[in-house]
C-alpha cells in the first residue's frame, strides 16, 4: 500500500498532470482557435483591405488610363494637326511644284515655238543666204581669177622689164646700123663629091678669113669681121636655134613697134632659104603640130612664127593683137602677090604698086591691091605662109638643083592694142630670102636663065645703092630705083632695125662667091647711124624715141595698177 498509494498518489498526480495538460491543451486550442478566428477575422480584414485597396488601385488604374488615353488622344490629335499641316505644306510645295513645271513646260514650249519660227525663218533665208553664197562664191572665184591674173601680170611684167633691159641693150646696139652675120654652112655632098678643100677659117666669134684663089699672095686671104660668125655643123654653134637665139629679140622688139628686117644674101646654094625658112623652104612641116614648136631643122621665119604667138599669148592680158601677113615674090623685076586667090580665067590681073612708107596713112609700105591675110593664131600665120610658099616660081640653074632665082618677101605687121590705156601699137616684121648673088657668067645662064641673073643683080645693086647712101649719109635713099628696095623701104634705115645674113659656101670652090658676099656685107656693116647724118630723120627719131618712151611709161603705169575690170575693150570676157 505504500507502493499502491505511491501509485495512487502518482497516478492522481498524473492524473491531475494530464488534467492540468488537458485544460492547457484545451486552453490552447482555445487560443488556437482564437488565433484561427483571429487570423480569420484578419484574413477577411486584410481581404476586405485588399478588395479596397485593388478597388483603389484599379480606379486609379483606370484614372491613369484615361489620362494615358486623353493624352494619347491629344498626342494623335497633335500629330494629325502637324500631319495635315505637313500635308497642307506639301501640297503647297506641290502646288508650287507643279505651277513651276507648269511654267517650265510653258517656257520650254514657247522656245520650241520660238526655234520653230528662228527655224522657219532659218529655212526661209536659207535661199537668200545660199544666193549669197553663191555670190560670194563668184566673187571668191572672181577674185581668185583677178589674183591669178595678177599674178600672171606680175610675172609677165618682170619677164617684160627684164626682156625689154635686154631689148634696149641690144636695141640701142642695134639701132641706125645693119647687124651683119655670116653663115658658112657645111660642106655640101656635091662639093665633097667634087673634091673641094676648106676655103675659111673662123678666127673667133666675130672674125672669119677666106681664100681668095683668084688672087696672088699676100691677097690670097682676106679677113672679115663682123657681129657674129656661125660656121660648120650645130655642134659647132651653127645649128638652127642657136642663129635664131641671137635674131629673137627682134620679134619682141618688133611687137614693142619697131620694124625689123631680116635678110639673107648669098650666091645660090648657100643656105638663105636652109637659113630663112629651113630645108627646102618648107615652113608648116617645120614647126611640130602637136607641140606648136619648130623642129630642130626650122629657120628663122617658122622659129619667129612661134616665138610672135609666144609672145603675143603671154601678153594677153596686157594687150590684144592682129597679125597680118604680106607675102610678094619679086621674078624677073615683077612682084608677085603669093596669097591672092587665084583669079578666074580671062580676069585681069589688078596692078600692083608699091607706095612708100611716108606716103601712107599707117606709115608702113604698102602694096596697092595686095593682098593681106590676118592671122589669128600661129597655125593661121603657117598656114598662110604655106599657101605663098606653094605659089613660089621657083627654078633651077646649073649651079644648085634647089636654087631660087626670085626674092622672097614676107612681112607680119603686129598690131597690138593695150587692154587699159587702148594705145596701139604696130611694127613690121620682114623676112626676106633674097635671090643668089652669083655672078652671071658662072651660072651659065642664056635666055630667060640670062635675064633673071641681070634681073638679081639689078635688085641686089639696089640694095648696095641704099646701102651706101645710108653709109655715107647722103640725104637722098634711093630706095625708089628698085621695087625690091621700094618694098624694103621701111625696113632698112630710118629707126628700123636689120638684120642681115651672108650665107657662105665653105668649099674653095666657091670661094670668090663668098668673098663677093662678104664684100658686099662690109658694106652693110658701114651702116653706122643713119640718122645722125639725116637732121630731119635725127628729129623725128627722136620725136618717136619720145613717144615709145611716154608709151612704155603709161604700159608700165596700167600694169602696176593692176587689173580693172571691164578694161578697155579687147577679147577679155
Ligand atoms: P640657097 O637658098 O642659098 O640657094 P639653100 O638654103 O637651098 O641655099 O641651101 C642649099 C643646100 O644646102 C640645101 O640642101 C640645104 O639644105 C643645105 N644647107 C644650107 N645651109 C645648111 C646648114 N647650115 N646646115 C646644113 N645644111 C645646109
Ligand atoms: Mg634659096
Amino acid at each position: 500500500k505504500g507502493q499502491i498509494d505511491d501509485a495512487k498518489r502518482q497516478a492522481s498526480a498524473e492524473i491531475a498532470a494530464a488534467r492540468a495538460e488537458s485544460a492547457e491543451a484545451s486552453a490552447r486550442t482555445k487560443a488556437v482557435e482564437k488565433q484561427l478566428k483571429d487570423a480569420v477575422e484578419k484574413g477577411e480584414a486584410d481581404l476586405r483591405q485588399l478588395d479596397r485597396q485593388h478597388a483603389a488601385e484599379t480606379v486609379a488604374l483606370m484614372e491613369r488610363n484615361e489620362r494615358d488615353v486623353e493624352k494619347l488622344q491629344r498626342q494623335m490629335e497633335d500629330d494629325r494637326a502637324s500631319a495635315d499641316s505637313a500635308r497642307a505644306a506639301l501640297e503647297e510645295q506641290m502646288a508650287a511644284a507643279a505651277t513651276a513645271a507648269q511654267e517650265a513646260v510653258e517656257r520650254a514650249e514657247k522656245d520650241a515655238m520660238r526655234a520653230v519660227d528662228e527655224a522657219k525663218a532659218a529655212k526661209a533665208n536659207e535661199g537668200k543666204i545660199r544666193q549669197h553664197l553663191e555670190t560670194m562664191k563668184d566673187m571668191i572665184q572672181e577674185a581668185k581669177v583677178v589674183d591669178q591674173r595678177n599674178a600672171v601680170l606680175d610675172r609677165d611684167m618682170r619677164r617684160e622689164l627684164e626682156r625689154r633691159k635686154k631689148l634696149h641693150e641690144y636695141v640701142e646696139d642695134l639701132k641706125g646700123k645693119i647687124r651683119v652675120y655670116v653663115r658658112v654652112r657645111p660642106m655640101s655632098e656635091s662639093e665633097e663629091g667634087k673634091g673641094c678643100g676648106s676655103a675659111y677659117t673662123k678666127n673667133n666669134a666675130t672674125s672669119v678669113t677666106y681664100l681668095q684663089p683668084d688672087k696672088a699672095p699676100p691677097e690670097d686671104k682676106k679677113n672679115f669681121d663682123f657681129d657674129k660668125i656661125f660656121a660648120g655643123t650645130p655642134d659647132m654653134g651653127n645649128g638652127q636655134h642657136q642663129v635664131f637665139e641671137d635674131v629673137k629679140q627682134l620679134v619682141l622688139s618688133c611687137i614693142e613697134g619697131t620694124n625689123v628686117c631680116i635678110f639673107a644674101y648669098g650666091q645660090t646654094g648657100s643656105g638663105k632659104t636652109f637659113t630663112m625658112v629651113g630645108p627646102g623652104g618648107a615652113i608648116g612641116s617645120n614647126i611640130d603640130s602637136s607641140t606648136g614648136q619648130p623642129l630642130d631643122a626650122a629657120g628663122v621665119t617658122p622659129r619667129a612664127a612661134v616665138e610672135l604667138f609666144n609672145v603675143l599669148q603671154e601678153r594677153d592680158a596686157l594687150c590684144t593683137a592682129e597679125v597680118d601677113v604680106s607675102m610678094y615674090e619679086l621674078y624677073c623685076d615683077a612682084l608677085v602677090d603669093l596669097l591672092k586667090e587665084p583669079s578666074r580665067p580671062g580676069q585681069k590681073e589688078p596692078d600692083l604698086k608699091v607706095k612708100l612708107a611716108q606716103h601712107t596713112e599707117s606709115g608702113l609700105v604698102e602694096v596697092q591691091n595686095g593682098t593681106i591675110c590676118r592671122a589669128s593664131t600661129l597655125q593661121e600665120l603657117t598656114d598662110i605662109l604655106e599657101a605663098g610658099v606653094r605659089n613660089r616660081s621657083t627654078q633651077s640653074t646649073k649651079m644648085n638643083a634647089e636654087s631660087s632665082r626670085s626674092h622672097l618677101v614676107m612681112s607680119f605687121v603686129i598690131r597690138s592694142t593695150n587692154r587699159r590705156s587702148g594705145v596701139v601699137t604696130s611694127g613690121k616684121l620682114t623676112l626676106v630670102d633674097l635671090a643668089g648673088s652669083e655672078r652671071v657668067d658662072k651660072s651659065g645662064a642664056e635666055g630667060q636663065r640670062l635675064k633673071e641673073a641681070q634681073s638679081i643683080n639689078k635688085s641686089l645693086s639696089a640694095i648696095g645703092d641704099v646701102v651706101g647712101a645710108l653709109t655715107s649719109g647722103t640725104k637722098h635713099i634711093p630706095y625708089r630705083n628698085h621695087t625690091l628696095t621700094t618694098l624694103m623701104s621701111d625696113s632698112i634705115g630710118g629707126s628700123a632695125k636689120t638684120v642681115m645674113m651672108v650665107c657662105c659656101s665653105p668649099a674653095d670652090y666657091n670661094a670668090v662667091e663668098s668673098v663677093n658676099a662678104l664684100s658686099f656685107a662690109v658694106r652693110c656693116k658701114n651702116v653706122k647711124n643713119m640718122t645722125a647724118a639725116n637732121p630731119a630723120a635725127a628729129a623725128a627719131q627722136v620725136q618717136s624715141l619720145r613717144q615709145e618712151l611716154a608709151r612704155l611709161k603709161k604700159a608700165k603705169g596700167a600694169a602696176d595698177e593692176g587689173p580693172k575690170k571691164g578694161g578697155a575693150g579687147g577679147r577679155r570676157k
